[in-house]
């Protein structure tokens, strides 16, 4: 069923102390300062999300996200963490192919297919992260390869483990570069990808994804991004630093 998501990705920062105050501020304002039906996800580095998780305990509105997995359950895979622990430390959805694990850690989409599959089988959520970069943008590759993404990382799918799939549109050039994507190119590639879904799948299908925008969203422009007809929320880095910022963005919709 599609929902209103903000999602914030905290990637490589902060220590184990400044995560739990951190997410102690965020649940308190959302607490005392949201009255709209979203859902709230934070995603923090590996080592911190047990103790986390804890925290979040019985939390209706503010769950539990990491930011990678691997693709198997156990073994040796020395330095990896897989679904199943995930799972067990209370999380609830995985991001998934962001264009940083594309980029510096060589994830491809055969990788990530085998990746999302793994997440669905714990009965987990993957937020799965597709977007063009700025040079792909100026050859007028965006569509093509958006599609090829949702092809290859996704639309291998059945209809029902699909339907726990939350997909993220990251435009590669807005991401950490403060050069947000006007609202009418997130909508365009929104509807994109939605067109995308139904084709693949059905119009029911396409109507239910959740579709988040991520890349430079903040407090001022979030509002007008998640006003857009087929943009659903956020997946947001820096702003998901601090839980003014964090929970203002909570307050856009
Ligand atoms: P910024 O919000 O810092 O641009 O990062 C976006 C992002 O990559 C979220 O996954």
């Amino acid at each position: 069923m599609r929902k209103k998501i903000v999602a914030g990705n905290w990637k490589m920062n902060k220590t184990y102390d400044e995560g739990l105050a951190l997410v102690s501020e965020i649940t308190n304002m959302v607490q005392d300062e949201v009255n709209n039906e979203a859902i709230v996800i934070v995603c923090p580095p590996f080592p911190f999300l047990a103790g986390i998780g804890k925290a979040l305990t019985g939390n209706e509105k503010v769950k539990l996200g990491a930011q990678n997995c691997h693709q198997n359950e156990s073994g040796a895979y020395t330095g990896e963490v897989s679904a199943v622990m995930l799972k067990s430390v209370g999380v609830e959805y995985v991001i998934l192919g962001h264009s940083e694990r594309r980029q510096y850690f060589l994830e491809d989409n055969q990788l990530l297919e085998a990746k999302v599959k793994a997440v669905l089988k714990q009965g987990l959520k993957p937020i799965f992260c597709v977007g063009e970069t700025l040079d792909q943008r100026e050859q007028d590759l965006t569509f093509e390869i958006i599609e090829t993404q949702l092809k290859e990382g996704l639309f291998h799918l059945s209809n029902e483990e699909f339907e726990n799939v939350v997909i993220a549109y990251e435009p590669v050039w807005a991401i950490g570069t403060g050069k947000t994507a006007t609202s009418a190119q997130a909508q365009e590639v929104h509807a994109f990808i939605r067109e995308q879904i139904a084709r693949h799948y059905d119009a029911q299908a396409a109507l239910d994804t959740t579709i988040l925008y991520g890349g430079s969203a903040n407090p001022s422009n979030a509002q007008e991004l998640f006003s857009q007809p087929d943009v659903d929320g956020g997946l947001i880095g820096g702003a998901s630093l601090k839980s003014r910022d964090f929970t203002d963005i909570v307050k856009s919709f």
